[in-house]
């Protein structure tokens, strides 16, 4: 079957000189894995190599450019799910791991565990010799910078992620992030948590999310958009339906990517902006910002 692919940037407050960076970031990690996929590779390949991309550019909040916690360093949470046989790999907190992705997928082919955190996260990377970077690695001028003016956490996010289906009919999602800024050491986002920052399953469809973790734990968003396909006509409703619902429970902002087992695309935020890609039926890519299309 014909594979699909979509990667987002965050939903978020995403300023304006960002704009140009956001959008050229999402493009090159869509033509990587949209690569991957056409030449037969798998979408949990594909999910690696695309958010690996998107964690090394600065301008995202995961991997390096990751909004930095309370005491002016890094912590990163990631997932990936396989659709097929639900398994998944996570990570929590982690601090000096370059790509946290690669990490929760070693964890899901490797692990006999779903999310490893602190010590002994960091000591399975070390296992498999993933590369570590300095912790100033991760800081650039402008995370150093908002930090110090303790900007407000509302409505301001920066989480990556990537949604695929691959040409063997398997769906995987993943989903990487520094979490939000300012935020508590030791403070765990909804990313790690399956079905909260990701879910996928070849019965229903595959999802990352992204916005505020507090409130999209509450709804278990990522899971509750899969299941809304089940009695929505289009997976764009679904979509829709789930935002609609964190909100009306929770007066919250978040934003997500989906796709379901027959190749269809949704999207759906109640932020400003949330960046996104993807290929559409003719092998185009198409990038967008604004809640328009
Ligand atoms: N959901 C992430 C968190 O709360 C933040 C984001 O999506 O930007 O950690």
């Amino acid at each position: 079957m014909r594979p699909k692919i979509i990667v987002h940037g965050g939903a978020g407050e995403i300023v304006d000189e960002h704009i140009n960076a956001h959008i050229s970031g999402c493009q090159e990690a869509i033509e990587v894995g949209w690569e991957i996929l056409d030449q037969g590779g798998t979408s949990l390949m594909a999910i690696e190599h695309s958010i690996r991309l998107l964690e090394d550019n600065p301008v995202f909040d995961a991997g390096r450019g990751s909004y930095l916690n309370q005491d002016g360093f890094v912590e990163m949470d990631a997932i990936v799910m396989n659709g097929d046989d639900l398994n998944i790999g996570a990570v929590a907190g982690v601090r000096q791991i370059r790509n946290p992705i690669s990490l929760a997928i070693q964890i899901l082919h490797k692990s006999e565990h779903n999310i490893l955190g602190g010590q002994g996260a960091l000591q399975f990377a070390q296992d498999l010799d993933l590369e570590e970077c300095e912790l100033d690695w991760f800081i650039t001028d402008y995370t150093r910078d908002i930090c110090k003016k303790q900007i407000s956490n509302s409505k301001k996010f920066g989480t990556v992620g990537c949604v695929a289906l691959d040409s063997y009919g398997n769906l995987a999602s993943g989903t990487s992030t520094g979490g939000i800024k300012n935020k508590a050491t030791g403070r765990i986002g909804d990313t790690p948590l399956v079905g909260s920052g990701a879910y996928a399953d070849n019965l229903t469809a595959s999802v990352s999310a992204t916005g505020n973790g507090e409130a999209i734990m509450k709804v278990v968003l990522s899971k509750l958009a899969c299941d809304l396909t089940i009695t929505h006509d289009s997976i764009e409703s679904a979509a829709r339906e789930a935002i609609q619902i964190l909100y009306n429970r929770t007066n919250s902002h978040a934003g997500l990517i989906m796709i379901d087992p027959k190749g269809n695309l949704g999207c759906a935020f109640n932020t400003p902006r949330m960046s996104r890609a993807w290929v559409d039926n003719s092998g185009d890519i198409q990038a967008r910002i604004y809640p328009d299309n």
